[in-house]
């Protein structure tokens, strides 16, 4: 039986370093709150440089033996843990609805089983990736001489992957598994907002059998924990999801240190409809880019850009399709809708309506808290945000300009493609983007004028996980998923023997 699940009235997380569940040196705590209630139900270690000291010197003990492992048998490990996500994916959705406030039906279908699937992805994908040959003819020098040039990839040590809360299970697995598949070790750093899934995870590494030290999860706030993991020096690998202000930070001082950093970072995603787009399936899919997991997606698409002659249907159509979502309290099975992650966040989100009314912006549907009459006893205290549509606000203004990163959506309608471009790619974001039309020349010509690191066409968040990943501008710096982590998290080294 995990240790720290034992009590599930009230959990005590506990950090996994070298195959131990310890507390935090300092023996401090941070309380975990339940989103749905207001209520602190756990709480996590609130760890520092010794506690990260100490997951380094264990992740960097186990490195040797780790690395020497054939790919196949590292690769076995991890099927092994996938499939024990698989068997425990009930307890694992209930604690990440639970930790995060997100419909436990979302967290069933998507969280977790992707948490699964990152880590077979990975543990497959390195098993198959072929190497780089380069055939040179002496490149027409005089005395140029032919040669042949072959790339060796080895892991880089110790890599360092911190995740944020809004999608925990799944971020964190999608950076531990391409750093284990590929040999190195790991020290991660969960958000303290939404630890319990990581620690859960912890546990399935233990019964999976993980050798002691090649994974090791650290919990804590960010500028305490993750900024000793950012800048301790022998993890010379950091891999970020989370904000684009702290991924500026991290930037700087993994700079310094000449770190290899990858930084996933904000979104402010356009999700442009043509006029010729299937108005109706378009619409659907603007909400659910909208408001799925309370709009607490850096994929969402917060910004919906409408040609003219289709905007007031547009406006009508995703104000009624906000309204209907069921709101309701997480764990109940019917919930489309459930709470904000934290109570800072939802006083974020509340400024920014505030302001979008201040600046001129019509509201058509949302705009407050969700009445507690609306919900269930159990949830009347608990962060809850109505699904909120607003137009007729300037491009310029801060509400457009920024991450709002939860439940609420602008219209913007435009007249030809050139303004929608224009509007589209005028944020200092860069992450995602979304068009619907059936003209297949402007959806390609479009698609290649984008600022963003991912483009959906007449779909929304269709993950391919062979895909690269991650943004340009303020969204990002680098790119995960598929070769692109598998190269992240090796050091190349080029062979050239001359002929
Ligand atoms: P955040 O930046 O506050 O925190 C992310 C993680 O970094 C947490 O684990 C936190 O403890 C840690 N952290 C905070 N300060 C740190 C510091 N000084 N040094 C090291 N670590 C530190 O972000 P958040 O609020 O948890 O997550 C929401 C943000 O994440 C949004 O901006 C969202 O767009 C972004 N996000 C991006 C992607 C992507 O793939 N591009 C995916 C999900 C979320």
């Amino acid at each position: 039986m995990p240790p720290s699940h034992a009590n599930p009235a009230h959990l005590t997380l506990l950090n996994y370093i070298g195959g131990r569940f310890v507390p935090a040196a300092s023996g401090q705590t941070l309380p975990v709150e339940e989103p749905a209630t207001a209520r602190v139900y756990a709480t996590t270690p609130d760890s520092g440089p010794e506690d990260i000291n100490a997951a380094a010197d264990a992740a960097l003990g186990a490195f040797p033996a780790w690395r020497a492992l054939p790919s196949c048998e590292r690769a076995a490990y991890l099927l092994r843990l996938a499939d024990l996500i698989d068997e425990t994916s009930e307890r694992l959705a209930h604690a990440e609805s639970r930790d995060t406030g997100k419909p436990i039906s979302l967290a069933r279908r998507v969280d977790i089983p992707r948490a699964a699937a990152n880590l077979r992805y990975f543990a497959n994908a390195v098993q198959h990736a072929s190497g780089e040959f380069h055939d040179f003819d002496g490149g027409g020098i005089p005395g140029g001489r032919p040669a042949i040039n072959y790339t060796l990839r080895r892991p880089r040590g110790v890599a360092g992957c911190i995740s944020p809360w809004n999608l925990p299970l799944y971020l964190l697995t999608w950076k531990i598994a391409p750093a284990l598949a590929t040999g190195n070790t790991v020290v991660a750093k969960p958000s303290e907002v939404t630890p319990a899934t990581a620690s859960l995870l912890c546990e399935l590494a233990a019964q999976a059998g993980l050798p002691p030290g090649v994974l090791n999860i650290v919990h804590g706030g960010g500028p305490t924990a993750g900024a000793a993991l950012v800048q301790h020096p022998r993890v010379p690998t950091i891999t970020f999801t989370g904000s684009t202000g702290v991924g500026r930070w991290i930037a700087g001082a993994a700079g310094t240190m000449l770190k290899r950093v990858s930084l996933e970072l904000g979104g402010k995603n356009p999700f442009i409809i043509f006029d010729d787009a299937p108005i109706e399936d378009a619409l659907d899919t603007a909400a659910r880019a909208a408001f799925t997991n309370q709009g607490q997606i850096c994929l969402c698409g917060s910004r919906v850009l409408v040609h003219e002659s289709r905007f007031e249907e547009a406006v009508r159509g995703l104000a009624r399709r906000a309204r209907a979502l069921r709101v309701g309290d997480p764990a109940d099975d019917a919930t489309q809708f459930g709470a904000l992650t934290s109570a800072p966040h939802l006083a974020k989100v509340a400024k920014y309506v505030e302001r979008a009314a201040a600046q001129g912006g019509v509201l058509h549907c949302g705009g407050a808290r969700t009445p507690a009459a609306d919900l269930p006893a159990r949830c009347a205290d608990g962060w809850f945000y109505q699904p909120t549509v607003i137009s007729g606000l300037s491009p310029a203004c801060d509400v457009e300009q920024e991450e709002i990163f939860g439940p609420v959506v602008t219209l913007q309608p435009f007249r030809d493609e050139a303004q929608a471009l224009r509007l589209a790619n005028g944020t200092p974001y860069g992450l995602a983007a979304t068009i619907f039309t059936q003209d297949l020349s402007r959806a390609h010509r479009v698609a290649e004028a984008l600022h963003a690191g991912i483009v959906w066409i007449n779909c929304w968040m269709v993950r391919d996980l062979r895909t690269p990943f991650g943004g340009m501008k303020e969204s990002g710096v680098g790119r995960e998923g598929g070769a692109e982590a598998l190269r992240f998290f090796t050091e190349p080294k080029n062979v050239c023997v001359g002929l």
